[in-house]
């Protein structure tokens, strides 16, 4: 299998996105990339520093911020200015405020950066929400993965639960709706299926026929830029 490949991947929150996408790092023994972890720290920056509604301010501050991503243990684990904040950034404060943050064109473009700086020798799996559209438009794999609402705010209320918050699924529920509208509908490089992107449910798929499915087509790939 081809070394450095691009496999972009995004997707509305709990749409199975990360558990695939690492996963299919995991196969190829590429490295995963968690693109929305990064939109989640300078959330919670913002937020501890009461900067929100401050776009300037914001994008200043997102400036000077040095975050570093990485995966240990088949976990993201990203530090802010040397803080581990891998926990922190999964509070339900932050899934309320980040899809605020991430519509911020200067928050984007240094984080934007960031990620094609990471994916510049290729072998990667990159998961968000523009991948295929702004940070990797020619990617070799291009993957749009979509599920039910219902089947989301059940995956999402389960990863709380198990994480010790206990948040009533109908509040879950309306965090995604309010989260999917401002990521589709936002000005900066919104959420959208792209023309060649591979679209996959995954309400009745599992896990593993989602791994197979991105793993057919990366061969596919492969074997033709072998040709
Ligand atoms: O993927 P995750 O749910 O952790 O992403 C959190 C939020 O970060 C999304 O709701 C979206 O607002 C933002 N995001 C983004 N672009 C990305 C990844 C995430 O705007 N590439």
């Amino acid at each position: 299998m081809s070394k450095n490949l691009i496999i972009a991947i995004d997707g509305p929150a709990g749409s199975g996105k990360s558990t695939t996408a690492k996963l299919v790092a995991k196969r190829l023994n590429y490295l995963y990339i968690d693109t929305g972890a990064m939109y989640r720290a300078v959330t919670l920056f913002v937020l501890r520093n009461n900067l929100m509604g401050k776009t300037d301010d914001i994008i200043e501050f997102a400036n000077s911020l040095n975050i570093v991503l990485s995966f240990i243990d088949g976990e993201t684990n990203i530090t802010v200015n040397g803080e581990d904040v891998s926990k922190e950034i999964r509070s339900f404060e932050v899934n309320s405020n980040v899809s605020e943050i991430s519509c911020i064109e200067g928050v984007r473009k240094i984080l934007v950066k960031k990620q094609q700086e990471m994916g510049k020798n290729g072998g990667v799996v990159m998961e968000g929400r523009d991948i295929t559209t702004v940070v990797y438009p020619n990617a070799d794999v291009k993957i749009f993965l979509t599920a039910g609402i219902d089947e989301r705010a059940e995956r999402r209320a389960k990863e709380f639960f198990e994480k010790g918050t206990d948040v009533p699924i109908d509040k879950v529920k309306e965090n995604l709706k309010n989260r999917d509208f401002i990521d589709s509908n936002r000005e900066a490089s919104p959420l959208t299926k792209t023309p060649d992107s591979i679209e996959v449910d995954t309400s009745n798929t599992t896990i593993e026929e989602q791994v197979e499915l991105i793993l057919d087509q990366v061969k596919i790939i492969a074997d033709k830029k072998r040709n």
